[in-house]
């Protein structure tokens, strides 16, 4: 157990209800920032100190630190729900903080305590409760992220460190989350290699994937698929989201957890709720080539992303330099469907977890 604690500092004019209503009228994605923030600091022989939740505002960032030039950042992403009874909760939090360790330990970083992270998401949504939609697809996407602060231009894992969280109120990541998403097949561009950093959540990975989202919007692609970087034929996952494969038989198929795939929680979930449901469920490769004969032949019947922001969002089409194919009518399919609503429901307190997943605020 660490010993941090959070010293609580109330905005002195937060936001009226009225400024917040317009405000989360259309959330979108990631926009719509609440009131608070959790921060704390980590010097080296010091450990992390002055941790707090206070008014959200700018940071002070000395021209030097390290994170501008070396790219030292690591993040989390997960979400708060409104419950049927009005209240609040959060959805494996430990998972997150978990995951940020590992990803601090990847990106030589200070690792934060795993019980101050979860006790930080805890108290965020408390202060800023308020800023949850009351929507169907609305939630509080939370974002914590670490970032070396020490002014210092060697290349060397920085001394110095701050943790901030904000929070952001938002709706369905996707315009339509009924409509299936098109997805390209990244051919030129890889994410992440063997040895490299693609299990960490770290923000160049994501800045790393940007010219391939861009040729993706270029196709008229809402996501891209990415292959390994080995063969270029094994699919490894989206941009921002794990992929799953439903075959007529039932089976579930997805890329097996490797150090160039991002071990989402959201794929987590859903195998323990897919073999909890009866269904076969296999963690094994699986290639493009394979994907579209799959399709052509009538096997495949279902493809899905999942993600914390996506949640399961159906795979409609998929186009490549040169082919494209089409995976059912553009909608959700059974399976995607009942899945998302087996997850929705623990994740809303609709029903009973067994699991220990839904944690309420
Ligand atoms: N892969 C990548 C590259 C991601 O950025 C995300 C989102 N965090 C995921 C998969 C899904 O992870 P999770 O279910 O934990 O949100």
């Amino acid at each position: 157990m660490s010993d941090l604690t959070f010293e609580i500092q109330s905005h002195p004019a937060p936001r009226t209800a009225e400024e917040r209503a317009a405000l989360m009228a259309n959330p979108g994605f990631g926009k719509v920032f609440t009131d608070h923030m959790v921060v704390a600091r980590y010097e080296a022989g010091r450990g992390w100190h002055d941790a707090r939740i206070q008014a959200r505002q700018a940071i002070p960032l000395d021209p030097a630190s390290a994170v501008l030039h070396y790219a030292q950042e690591i993040f989390e992403g997960l979400k708060a729900y409104r419950t049927a009874d009005g209240g609040a909760a959060l959805f494996r939090p430990d998972a997150n903080a978990r995951r940020f360790r590992h990803s601090a330990e990847r990106l030589a970083i200070a690792p934060f305590p795993e019980d101050a992270f979860v006790e930080a998401m805890h108290k965020l949504v408390e202060i800023d409760r308020a800023w949850i939609p009351n929507t169907p697809d609305g939630s509080l996407y939370l974002r914590p992220f670490m970032i070396a602060t020490e002014a210092f231009l060697g290349v060397r894992p920085a001394s110095e460190y701050l943790f901030i969280t904000i929070a952001s109120a938002v709706g369905s990541y996707f315009k339509d989350p009924n409509n299936a998403v098109s997805v390209w097949v990244s051919e030129h561009y890889t994410r992440a290699a063997p040895g490299g950093t693609g299990a960490a959540k770290c923000g160049g990975n994501y800045a790393a994937s940007l010219a391939a989202q861009s040729e993706a919007v270029a196709q008229g692609c809402e996501q891209v698929v990415f292959l390994d970087a080995v063969e270029r034929r094994y699919i490894e996952e989206l941009g921002g989201m794990n992929v799953f494969f439903v075959f007529e038989d039932g089976t579930l198929v997805t890329p097996p957890l490797s150090d160039s795939i991002l071990h989402g929680i959201t794929r987590d979930s859903v195998l323990t709720l897919a073999r909890e449901a009866g269904l076969t469920v296999k963690e094994e490769p699986y290639t493009i080539d394979a994907w579209r004969a799959d399709v052509r032949e009538g096997r495949l019947t279902e493809a899905f992303a999942c993600g914390t922001a996506a949640v399961i969002t159906p795979i409609g089409t998929v186009k490549g330099r040169e082919e494209s194919f089409t995976i059912g009518n553009g909608k959700a399919g059974p399976v995607a469907q009942r899945l998302r609503s087996l997850l929705v429901d623990i994740q809303r307190g609709n029903t009973n977890d067994a699991h220990g997943w839904f944690q309420k605020v």
